[in-house]
């Protein structure tokens, strides 16, 4: 790692952190700089190749320099088409989003999804007339001030309770004012869920969820949960909003929503529609979106729509729909998963794995404590970080959480591969 290291020094002087969260949140000894990407190939800047399943934090669902995106971004740069919005790919990149989700009436382009949330909140406020939202323990939903703000946790025991009075912001810097704005309820308890809008029903605008909760453990939602938040909502009239920003085009075309077959008023996509380029989307039923149509509510931003981007979009959605991946990435995650589970069973690692299989989370349980997905809250953090520092030295990049992103380009004989290289990976921790 000689090279990185070098990087990191150089890159601590002029960028603040000088490397990614990732690396300095889970203590990671070796931050890797990296030349460039091949399909599912990284090589880092001491020339080391990596087999990749962090498909750079979950975009590169094409894995990484697919000659269809680079042809179409290429294509624009060339011809000096460098302008946003207001071209003929914008409308039809949206009219294809509308074709393939199911909730997807009227859009707007956003660069990253935290800003497509925070207009999606705008949109709930202005249409309910009402001010908070609920969201759900362990969700993430960007870093902008009123998403940024978690339970802290001191015992299990205080779990599950309705309301959580541990709330603390993630960041210094945070407006206090946005500490208001919302309710934050355990994940998956429907009778929580209820009891508690019975009381608060008429100060919540919108409820927002992850369909699977990505971010902590890629825990799936209960049978019934995304149903009953819809009739909840129904109910008391309260927008659905269903952050697709990780299951959105890495579950089907249609999302999560066409997957668990629910039907959210506005859903928001990043990550994997675009390729890495700097694309999201907030989408949703003409009722609810018009009121940005009408310009009730504000939607700006000066590079929304840049051609290089909506590009980028649409040679991403056109190549998945070629190749219809979807069945493929569903059956080697699961082969990935399952070889992982019964690994670490043969190596008695404690290794737990939970997720669909486009993609899923790997966590080291603790005895005694929940089997839901707070123990993945409380999971062996200090033993994952091993896990994943043994991966990379073996060649294999997964994120540092223990979240692993399955691309079009992976294949059967690298799934087998990675088995290999886990197990000897588990066998030393
Ligand atoms: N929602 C979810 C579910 C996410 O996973 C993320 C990013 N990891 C965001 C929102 C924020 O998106 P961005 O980082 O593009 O702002």
């Amino acid at each position: 790692y000689t090279e990185s290291k070098i990087m990191l020094e150089r890159a601590s002087k002029v960028l603040a952190g000088g490397v990614s969260s990732e690396f300095r949140k889970y203590n990671h000894p070796h931050a890797l700089f990296y030349k460039g990407g091949v399909g599912t190939k990284i090589i880092d800047v001491d020339g080391n190749e990596y087999l990749d399943f962090t498909l750079s934090q979950g975009p590169l669902i094409l894995g990484h320099s697919h000659p269809e995106v680079l042809a179409a971004v290429n294509s624009y740069s060339d011809s000096g088409q460098l302008y946003a919005g207001q071209h003929i790919q914008e409308i039809e990149l949206a009219e294809k989003i509308c074709e393939l989700i199911p909730s997807a009436e009227l859009i707007r382009f956003c660069l990253d999804g935290s800003e497509a949330v925070q207009t999606a909140f705008r949109v709930a406020r202005a249409k309910t007339g009402k001010n908070k939202f609920l969201r759900f323990e362990g969700h993430y939903h960007g870093w902008l001030d009123n998403v940024a703000w978690g339970i802290s946790t001191p015992g299990v025991e205080q779990l599950g309770e309705e309301s959580n009075p541990n709330v603390y912001p993630w960041s210094k810097g945070i407006s206090a004012g946005s500490r208001d704005e919302f309710l934050i309820l355990p994940w998956n308890n429907l009778g929580l869920l209820e009891a508690a809008l019975s009381r608060h029903h008429q100060d919540i605008a919108a409820i927002i969820t992850e369909p699977v909760m990505c971010n902590n453990g890629c825990i799936p939602p209960e049978e019934g949960f995304l149903e009953g938040v819809r009739s909840l909502c129904d109910k008391y009239g309260i927008c659905m909003i269903m952050d697709e920003v990780i299951t959105g085009f890495r579950l089907g075309l249609g999302g999560a929503q066409s997957f668990f077959g629910i039907t959210p008023d506005l859903s928001i996509f990043a990550k994997a529609m675009g390729s890495g380029y700097p694309i999201s989307a907030i989408v949703g039923k003409s009722e609810w979106m018009d009121c940005i149509a009408s310009g009730e509510v504000i939607h700006a931003g000066t590079m929304n729509s840049s051609n290089p981007t909506i590009a980028a979009a649409l040679a991403t959605i056109r190549v998945l729909e070629k190749e219809k991946p979807y069945e493929r990435m569903f059956y080697l995650g699961k082969k990935l998963m399952n070889g992982l589970r019964a690994v670490g069973e043969e190596t008695k690692q404690n290794l737990m794995v939970s997720g669909m299989g486009p993609m899923f989370n790997t966590f080291f349980a603790v005895d005694g404590l929940p089997k839901d997905y707070r123990g993945t809250l409380y999971a062996d953090k200090g033993k994952l970080s091993r896990f994943v520092i043994g991966l990379q030295e073996e060649g294999i990049r997964i994120i540092g959480r223990g979240l692993w992103y399955i691309s079009t380009a992976h294949t059967e004989a690298e799934i087998e591969y990675t088995l290999e290289k886990a197990r000897k990976v588990l066998e030393k921790l």
